[in-house]
């Protein structure tokens, strides 16, 4: 029998517990073969989440391209005046209506860093939608959009927070996390809120008894110990609040934007399902781990469902982000899905943002 057998086994054991590993076991996950660490990391999600693979059927709406951040790693933003756009509230009520008509139940709204838009618009979309679709969750507004928002009207984060959720937000996704390390920030995105900021504002709204996710996009500068940095801070805040619903770790994209000239590929296949594996290892607190159809494909999810994902995200009926850095967004029908889940024999059900079965 070798080492890796033991070494499975104690980290399936440790991870039921609830103990939390220390850095240096966490480092050595990343020395284990990756067919011990899918192994690991499948064990573990069949005992907290038994085999059933969830989706949500939702529409990403970017409401502004416009933004003060200029982050590196995005091709999202205009460059100049000419390209840039704000939509109006009619235009994201329409996008919304096409949504829930085909069965959307969560919309994610989230856009650039803007002075000129103020919390009043916000207020005024969140209470607008809210009263024209009553069912809809407004799974909306990352921390970084939460961060400027308070810092331009000159508010604090709660403040901030309870106006908007006031006027309908309901809960935060966790975008703009990429890796929760600032020597990585400070490099990757200069401009952009903290990675104590990033956390501050997740705290704040778990405290308010919203619920949250947490994403990480990693496949660019980040060292290993950048990716356990970033996952030991939602562990660590997710042991104290509980608040996060799911952990989304996805792949970064690099076409049009300025680290292209050092980066020229996505990271392998390979290195996506370590990292989701590690992730579910790590991460015992958090019972949802996503798969990211959007940054990989179909058939990587599927691989995914045996690294540690129970999820298999949303069907996301409008995407801006991730296609401008070249990935092809087609929308995935519900059918796509569970034919998809269905073809490596588990079951599959629609579920809401909480992760309630519908
Ligand atoms: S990632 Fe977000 S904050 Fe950064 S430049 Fe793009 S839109 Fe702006």
């Amino acid at each position: 029998m070798n080492t890796d057998y033991f070494e499975w086994e104690d980290y399936v054991e440790r991870n039921l517990e609830g103990a939390d590993l220390n850095f240096k076991e966490a480092l050595h996950l990343f020395d284990l073969p990756l067919p011990v660490i899918g192994r690991i990391a499948d064990e573990i999600r069949r005992s907290r989440c038994g085999e059933l693979v969830t989706f949500v059927v939702d529409r990403n709406i970017s409401y502004t391209n416009r933004c003060v951040s200029r982050c590196k790693f995005c091709a999202f933003y205009a460059r100049n005046k000419e390209e840039s756009y704000v939509l109006s509230k009619e235009e994201i009520l329409r996008k919304i209506n096409d949504a829930v008509d085909v069965g959307a139940t969560q919309i994610l709204i989230q856009g650039g860093l803007d002075p000129e838009i103020r919390i009043e618009w916000f207020e005024d979309l969140f209470s607008a939608i809210k009263r024209e679709f009553l069912g809809v969750q407004l799974h909306s507004l990352s921390p970084p959009e939460i961060h400027f928002i308070a810092k331009n009207e000159g508010m604090s984060i709660r403040e901030t927070l309870e106006r908007l959720r006031e006027a309908g937000l309901d809960s935060l996704p966790g975008g703009g996390a990429e890796i929760l390390s600032d020597s990585v920030r400070k490099v990757i995105s200069p401009n952009k809120i903290s990675a104590d900021g990033w956390i501050e504002v997740m705290e704040t709204a778990h405290e308010m008894g919203m619920k949250t996710t947490a994403t990480m996009m990693f496949g660019h500068i980040e060292r290993n110990e950048d990716i356990l940095e970033h996952l030991f801070r939602i562990r660590d805040l997710q042991n104290k609040t509980k608040g996060f619903t799911a952990f989304i770790p996805w792949t970064f994209q690099p076409k049009n934007t300025e680290l292209y000239d050092v980066i020229k590929e996505p990271v392998p296949v390979t290195r996506y399902l370590q990292v989701l594996a590690i992730s579910r290892i790590i991460l015992h607190s958090v019972r949802n781990i996503q798969a990211s159809w959007l940054t990989q494909d179909f058939d990587v999810d599927k691989l995914a469902l045996f690294f540690g994902a129970n999820d298999f995200g949303g069907t996301i009926l409008e995407e801006n982000v991730v296609t401008a850095a070249g990935k092809e967004h087609k929308p995935a029908k519900v059918e796509d899905i569970v034919k998809a889940v269905k073809s490596v024999g588990r079951p599959v059900a629609q579920r809401n943002t909480e992760y309630e079965i519908l």
